[in-house]
């Protein structure tokens, strides 16, 4: 590697979670930063005997002070770091997508995600015929013009989008950035097709890119279960949900959302689906309070989604959280009749598969329900987890009978 490159020593005993390939280097680690490196440079990270392991960009205003991109081995040095590397690492990413991009009833998936492509900071959504950029750290958030350019390279599309307004970037000194990075904006909403389905999404204004991507085969999975049935969706965003349940012979579907732009985008999807439901319910609130009204109505579900958005983003609000899934839960599973299907999902990356599965159970124990879980649900492919980052596992679900 180029010798002018800055060097970053770690204190003695902090080198194993690199030496594991965890991408991560957090400030305590570090016992001494030479040559001055610049925020978002490229650094050489040494143990405390002067051995060099690896090498990524750095941030000192961030916890997470280096974010590492490639490893020495026994007898080659980390990778060089520059335009080549990136496109190679873009490259690749897409390749793993291949299967994905030749399938035609699906126009929308993730094509880039982050640490588990070996580009930390760095999420691609595609969208038919735009990308959707999101920068999630300083040193992706310097060459991202340069990282769009070498995208519309490699893949042919309109326009590349930015979105990176998601919170975690005031973690990195960030402010949001948002508007066209590249090629022409879209000009309105997009039309995407997941599974042969319709949707319209909002990549310039909606929730995260656009569309939450990842519970494509969630969704197929849990469609399996909806024939005849009366379908609570709850959180339903923009109702994809409920579109694959109305095709699945759901008899009727009660969307709810805080959102009333996303309420009315749950029946525009379900129009452009061909699906013409005039017993269909929309419910505008919180549902924490929405569902205790049904609650106290005595209405009954056959199947019910539980979507929430992230409840944890800090380990303090671990806590916190695990009351509001176990609220929402509680309710769900009096809601439903008996045998019916609960769908319920978490976000939180925090709340760990374990944890979430305790919740149930308590949950389970005070309404005095009998559940078991059918199926567990995670991520789709196109979010993928790499073993040395496990922290990339986010999402987690199951689709339980209760009885
Ligand atoms: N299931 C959806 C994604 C859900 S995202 C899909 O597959 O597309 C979470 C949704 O919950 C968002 O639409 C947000 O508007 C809504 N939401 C957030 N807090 C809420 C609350 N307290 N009550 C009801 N909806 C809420």
């Amino acid at each position: 590697m180029s010798p002018n490159r800055a060097v970053v020593r770690l204190k003695r005993g902090r080198d194993k979670a690199v030496r594991n390939r965890h991408p991560w280097v957090f400030q305590g680690a570090i016992d001494r930063v030479f040559d001055h490196p610049q925020p978002g440079d490229i650094v050489e990270v040494r143990d405390s005997r002067g051995e060099l392991l690896a090498a990524g960009y750095c941030n000192p205003e961030s916890q997470i002070a280096i974010r590492l991109l490639t490893w020495a081995t026994a007898d080659t040095e980390p990778e060089v770091i520059d335009e080549g590397f990136w496109r190679q690492r873009l490259a690749r990413a897409i390749a793993r997508r291949e299967a994905l991009s030749r399938d035609p009833d699906t126009t929308a998936y993730r094509l880039v995600f982050a640490e588990s492509d070996g580009l930390p900071g760095l999420i691609v959504d595609r969208y038919g015929d735009w990308l959707v950029l999101q920068a999630l750290t300083l040193g992706i958030d310097l060459i991202k013009r340069d990282l769009a350019a070498t995208l519309a390279d490699l893949v042919p599309v309109q326009g590349i989008y930015e979105r990176s307004d998601a919170d975690v970037r005031t973690h990195e000194g960030l402010s949001p950035e948002t508007g066209l990075l590249c090629g022409e904006a879209p000009g309105g909403l997009i039309e995407i097709r997941e599974h042969g389905l319709r949707f319209q999404v909002d990549i310039a204004r909606g929730h995260k890119t656009g569309f939450y991507l990842d519970q494509r085969p969630n969704r197929a999975r849990i469609a399996s279960y909806c024939e005849g049935a009366e379908v609570l969706n709850a959180f339903s965003y923009t109702g994809a949900f409920g579109v694959y349940a109305a095709t699945h012979g759901a008899r009727r579907i009660t969307s709810l959302d805080s959102s009333a732009d996303a309420l009315d985008r749950v029946r525009d999807n379900m129009r452009l689906n061909g699906l013409e439901r005039e017993d269909d319910e929309y419910l505008l609130g919180d549902a924490f309070h929405v569902l205790r009204g049904l609650r106290d109505r005595a209405r009954q579900f056959d199947l019910i989604v539980l979507d929430p958005p992230k409840f944890a983003f800090a380990k303090s609000q671990i806590n916190a959280a695990t009351r509001g899934y176990k609220d929402i839960n509680m309710l769900s599973m009096r809601l439903l009749r008996p045998g019916g299907t609960l769908c319920t999902f978490s976000c939180s990356g925090l709340v760990s598969a374990d944890l979430f599965q305790k919740v149930l159970f308590g949950a389970a124990v005070d309404v005095g329900r009998e559940v078991r879980i059918l199926q567990r649900l995670a991520q789709g492919p196109d979010h993928p987890v790499l073993l040395t980052f496990p922290e990339a596992a986010y999402l987690k679900g199951m689709i339980c009978r209760v009885e």
